[in-house]
C-alpha cells in the first residue's frame, strides 16, 4: 500500500473545518517553520527533491532559489488552481476536502520566499469552491495563523482567492498573472520570468496547489525522509487523478514505486478495466502528453515494467514513452476510436487557443478540420501526412505551452495508431457507423 502524506485525513469528517485539522496535527509544521529561517526552509524544500506537480516537474526548491530578491520590492507567492486539463481533478479534490493543507502550506511557502500577500487563481468552473477557500482563511486567520504578526513572530500574510474566467490559457503561469492583473489572460513571452518580473512586475513564484500542499509534509518529516519515499528523482507521493474505462474512478496518492500495470489493475487504485475489456491505450498526465498503446504503457521497449514515475513513463521519448505530466490518467479500452480521441482534443485545443500566435491559431484548426474530415470518413490518404507536417510544424514554435500540449497528443495518435486513420480513409461507410476499436478487437 502507498504511503500517505496529502490525503491521509482526506477520509475524516468535516477535515476542512479548522478545529477537525487542527486535532490531526494540522497547523503544527506551520510552527515548526515559522521557528526556521527561510534559507533552512528552502533548504528542506531542496532537500526533499520534490518537482513540481502542475505538469512540467520542475525542482520545486530551485524554482524558489530563483526568485529575485530586490531590496524594497514586494514578492508574492501564487497558487495555481487553474486545473482546466482535460482529464485531471486532483487539486479540486485537495481543495475540496483538505483547504487547511494548501494554507498551510502557503503559510510555510509565503514565510520562506518572502511573500506578504499571497494568491489563489482558481478555474472558473470550479464555483463552489471559493467559498470554502474563503471560509477556511477566515478560520485560519481568527486562530492566528494568517493576517497580522502570526503566532507573534513578526511575519504578516493575508491570502486573497482570485476566480479565473474558465479559460484554460490560464492555466500557463503567465497567462494566469496577466489575468489576476485584470487583464485579458495572453501568455507572455519569456525572458523575463516571473522570478524576476511576475506579478505586477515583481518578483513571483507560481506553484500547483499540489506542489504547495506537500510543503507540509515536508517540514512535518523533513526534505531528507520524504525523498526517501519513492525512487530516483520521483521523490515523495503522487497525486494521481484516474478516469476513463476503469472500475473506479477517482483521486488516488501512490508513491511513484507500484507499476503501472498494479496502479490499472489493483483493486487499491483503479480496479481494472470496466465490464472486463481490455486496454487499449492510456494518456497517464493529462490530455497535453502523447497517448501510449497499451504494451508500450505497461512496458519499456525493453520490456521491464514500467513504473508510475517521471523517469519510467517518459522511457524511451516520446517515440514510446510518455510523461507523468499532471498526473490526469486517462484510460481507452478496445471499444474507444483513437481517431475520434484525438479529434475530440484537437476541438478543445482550437477552442483554447488564445490566438497570439499564427502557429497554434491556424494550425490547431486546421488539425481540428482534417481530424473531423478522416472521422468522417472524408479524408484522404495524403491527410494523414497534412496531419503531421501540421503538428511539426506547431511544436516548438509558439510563445506557450500550449501549441506543444495541441501537436503531441496527434503525434502520438499518428505514430502509434496509424492503422486506425488509414481504417477511417479505407472504409468511408463504416467509419460514419461503428469505430475502429469496435471493428478491430
Ligand atoms: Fe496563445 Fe497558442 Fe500562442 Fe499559447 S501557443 S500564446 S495559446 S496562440
Amino acid at each position: 500500500m502507498s504511503k500517505k502524506l496529502l490525503l491521509k485525513d482526506a477520509h475524516i469528517e468535516g477535515i476542512h473545518y479548522f478545529e477537525t485539522y487542527r486535532k490531526q496535527g494540522g497547523y503544527t509544521a506551520a510552527e515548526k517553520a515559522l521557528k526556521m529561517t527561510p534559507d533552512e526552509i528552502l533548504e528542506e524544500v531542496k532537500a526533499s527533491g520534490l518537482r513540481g506537480r502542475g505538469g512540467a516537474g520542475f525542482p520545486t526548491g530551485m524554482k524558489w532559489s530563483f526568485l529575485a530578491k530586490p531590496e524594497g520590492v514586494p514578492r508574492h507567492l501564487v497558487v495555481n488552481a487553474d486545473e482546466s486539463e482535460p482529464g485531471t481533478f486532483k487539486d479540486r479534490y485537495l481543495m475540496e476536502f483538505l483547504p487547511h493543507l494548501l494554507i498551510e502550506g502557503m503559510l510555510i511557502s509565503s514565510y520562506c520566499l518572502g511573500s506578504n500577500t499571497s494568491y489563489i487563481y482558481i478555474r472558473g468552473e470550479y464555483s463552489w469552491i471559493p467559498d470554502i477557500l474563503e471560509e477556511a482563511i477566515e478560520e485560519a486567520k481568527a486562530a492566528g495563523f494568517l493576517g497580522k504578526n502570526i503566532l507573534g513572530t513578526g511575519f504578516d500574510l493575508e491570502i486573497y482567492v482570485q476566480r479565473g474566467g474558465g479559460a484554460y490559457i490560464c492555466g500557463e503561469e503567465t497567462a494566469l498573472l496577466e489575468s489576476l492583473e485584470g487583464k485579458r489572460g495572453n501568455p507572455r513571452l519569456k525572458p523575463p520570468f516571473p522570478a524576476v518580473k511576475g506579478l505586477w512586475e515583481r518578483p513571483t513564484v507560481v506553484n500547483n496547489v499540489e506542489s504547495i500542499a506537500a510543503i507540509v509534509p515536508i517540514i512535518d518529516i523533513t526534505g531528507a525522509e520524504y525523498a526517501k519515499i519513492g525512487v530516483g528523482r520521483s521523490t515523495g507521493t503522487k497525486l494521481i487523478s484516474a478516469c476513463g474505462n476503469i472500475n473506479k474512478p477517482g483521486v488516488y496518492e501512490i508513491d511513484m514505486t507500484i507499476t503501472v500495470e498494479e496502479f490499472i489493475y489493483s483493486d487499491e487504485y483503479c480496479g481494472g478495466i470496466k465490464d472486463g475489456k481490455r486496454l487499449k491505450a492510456c494518456i497517464p498526465g493529462g490530455s497535453s502528453v502523447p497517448i501510449v498503446p497499451a504494451n508500450l504503457l505497461l512496458r519499456t521497449v525493453n520490456g521491464e515494467p514500467r513504473y508510475m514515475n517521471y523517469e519510467s513513463l517518459a522511457d524511451g521519448g516520446f517515440a514510446t514513452g510518455t510523461m507523468m505530466g499532471s498526473g490526469g490518467f486517462i484510460v481507452l479500452d478496445e471499444d474507444q476510436c483513437i481517431v475520434e480521441h484525438t479529434m475530440t482534443l484537437a476541438r478543445f485545443y482550437n477552442h483554447e487557443s488564445c490566438g497570439q500566435c499564427t502557429p497554434c491559431r491556424e494550425g490547431t484548426g486546421w488539425m481540428y478540420k482534417i481530424l473531423k474530415k478522416i472521422e468522417k470518413g472524408e479524408g484522404k490518404m495524403e491527410d494523414i501526412d497534412l496531419l503531421w507536417d501540421i503538428q511539426r510544424k506547431i511544436e516548438g514554435n509558439t510563445i506557450c505551452p500550449l501549441g506543444d500540449a495541441a501537436a503531441w497528443p496527434v503525434a502520438a495518435a499518428i505514430r502509434h495508431f496509424r492503422d486506425e486513420f488509414e481504417w477511417h480513409v479505407k472504409n468511408p461507410e463504416l467509419s460514419q457507423t461503428q469505430n475502429y476499436g469496435l471493428a478491430h478487437y
